[in-house]
């Protein structure tokens, strides 16, 4: 595996992947139409072709002239509440568009594909910590496109040999010295309650403090960006298609998140108490045996502090995300 095409490697987990496979020696090619990635994401030592994934013709051109060993698929639409409202945009860009990267793989006989699925997948899981053989049941447009495109993959290896790593990442965060996190609309914890630490928002919210947690706010497994993308890299060697959960294995409250921030930043960070948002589960915590034990995973952060202090940093110094 030397040449990797990374769909989405102008967005915010895709763009980290691309520094540190280039960092590592890979030679990599990034596929994203820039809908919500950002040009000055991607890293200036990978190939950039700007093209949709909905047009097959355009994509066998880049492939044709990369010809790469791996495949890596980040670009998705990923915002929950907007599933909910145009469940087509979800389905024809996650999963329709996904074909065509798929079949568009196979005819450059491309080895292995990795993709970015979700513990959305899961939906409301009946425990935690979340190991691979619990059902799936997403609640969502988002994770049911995440989970057809799981099922998909299947096939494609069973009737073409595309051997695959489907990994389903908890919550990503954290950011390096020179890429980080940059929504067009942001809907996510830690950069919404840093910008109030920014200085460019008076308060964050506390969406839901009723929850049955120990100080009532919703508990995930963030995961730094740079641990997320060792697992790509790793999920590259690995000779077999699987399907792994990609988290720490820990939790954090809200409440705990804002209290990091605020120690980080040393700032105030003014928290207002709101209702519950539709379709938070109250506990997302990954079991990682198995990625531990299939691909030799191992996570270097495992303290809430030491992610948001990346975040920080990168914030501070991109006050106006790439923007600026
Ligand atoms: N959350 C919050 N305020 C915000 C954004 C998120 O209280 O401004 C909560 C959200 O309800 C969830 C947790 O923080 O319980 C993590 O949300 P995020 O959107 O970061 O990730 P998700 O787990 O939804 O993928």
């Amino acid at each position: 595996m030397k040449t990797i095409f990374v769909t989405g490697g102008a967005g915010y987990i895709g763009s980290i992947c691309v520094e540190q496979l280039l960092n590592e020696g890979y030679e990599v090619a990034v596929f994203d139409n820039l809908s919500e990635g950002h040009r000055k994401a991607v890293d200036p030592r990978a190939e950039f072709f700007q093209g949709n994934l909905l047009d097959r013709t355009v994509l066998r051109h880049a492939m044709g002239e990369v010809k790469p060993d791996a495949v890596m698929h980040f670009a998705a639409n990923a915002l929950v509440g907007e599933s909910m409202q145009n469940p087509s945009k979800y389905f024809r860009n996650n999963v329709a568009n996904g074909i065509n990267l798929l079949d568009v793989a196979v005819e450059n006989g491309v080895q292995k594909f990795v993709f970015s699925s979700t513990c959305a997948t899961f939906g409301v899981p009946e425990r935690v910590p979340i190991d691979e053989s619990l059902p799936q049941n997403p609640i969502n447009p988002y994770g049911e496109s995440k989970l057809l495109f799981e099922k998909i993959l299947r096939w494609y290896d069973e009737c073409h040999g595309l051997k695959y790593v489907a990994l389903r990442y908890f919550n990503a965060a954290g950011a390096t010295g020179k890429f980080g996190e940059d929504h067009v609309i942001e809907t996510h914890l830690i950069p919404n309650v840093l910008k109030v630490a920014l200085g460019q928002r008076e308060s964050v919210d506390i969406l839901g403090t009723d929850y049955p947690t120990p100080d009532g706010t919703c508990i995930r497994d963030y995961i730094h960006v740079l641990d997320l993308a060792q697992a790509h890299i790793l999920a590259l060697k690995s000779e077999t298609s699987e399907r792994y959960n990609l988290g720490t294995g820990g939790g954090t409250s809200v409440k705990e998140v804002i209290a990091a921030c605020r120690e980080i930043t040393g700032k105030d960070i003014p928290a207002l108490e709101k209702p519950r948002r539709v379709g938070d589960p109250p506990r997302l915590i990954a079991a990682s045996e198995k990625i531990r034990a299939g691909l030799g995973w191992q996570p270097k952060f495992q303290d809430i502090r030491a992610i948001v202090e990346s975040a920080w940093a990168w914030h501070v110094k991109n006050p106006g995300g790439y923007g600026n």
